[in-house]
């Protein structure tokens, strides 16, 4: 039977720069891409970190009432997709939004060399997806929610419907706003 327990790095509760709102952050531990100048080699050595089972990683999730949305980083969390998808459903289904990290594109994850059912579905339940590996010359940090120029934001449900990669634009809070006039 396969093990229902995660690998990973370390979990942080309460993240505001992994994406918009007050997040969960979930560090997968293992990752074969090698980027070079990575910042977290701590978490390349697939045996390494801790264990944690989905059940428990869920329910520490769900105990903030605060909580905007969960963001699976890494690591590569697409090498553990099979158990990363119950927590994907779970934050869905409690209204989180569902932001992924991946060294992989959106293209290689979705039909390409990187594709499977499981990481497929990993991506299906993803709302965006941060994409492609650290490239050291592409370093940036003006960027909101990512490090590199290279890296894009992926709109992923707009992207599955129309079968090429839609970036992710963020909403404009307060932009039909207006002053009212006493
Ligand atoms: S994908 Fe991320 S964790 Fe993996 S080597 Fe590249 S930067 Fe590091």
């Amino acid at each position: 039977m396969a093990s229902d327990k995660l690998k990973i790095a370390g979990t942080v509760h309460d993240s505001i720069v992994d994406g918009p709102g007050i997040r969960f952050t979930i560090f997968t531990q293992g990752c074969e891409h090698n980027c070079p100048g990575c910042h977290n080699p701590q978490t390349h050595p697939l045996n390494g970190g801790k264990e944690i089972a989905v059940d428990e990683l869920i329910a520490e999730m769900l105990k903030n009432p605060l909580l905007d949305g969960v963001t699976l980083s890494g690591g590569e969390p697409f090498l553990q997709a099979d158990k990363l998808c119950p927590v994907a459903r779970a934050a869905k289904h409690s209204g989180l939004t569902v932001w992924t990290y991946s060294g992989w594109t959106f293209e290689q994850l979705w039909t390409g060399e990187a594709s499977d059912d499981c990481r497929r579905e990993l991506l299906a339940l993803t709302d965006v997806l941060v994409d492609g590996p650290f490239i050291l010359s592409e370093r940036s940090r003006e960027l909101k929610w990512c490090g590199r120029r290279n890296q894009r934001l992926i709109d992923v449900q707009n992207s599955i419907d129309r079968g090429e990669a839609v970036l992710y634009v963020p909403p404009v809070y307060g932009a039909d706003f207006e002053i009212p006039k006493w």
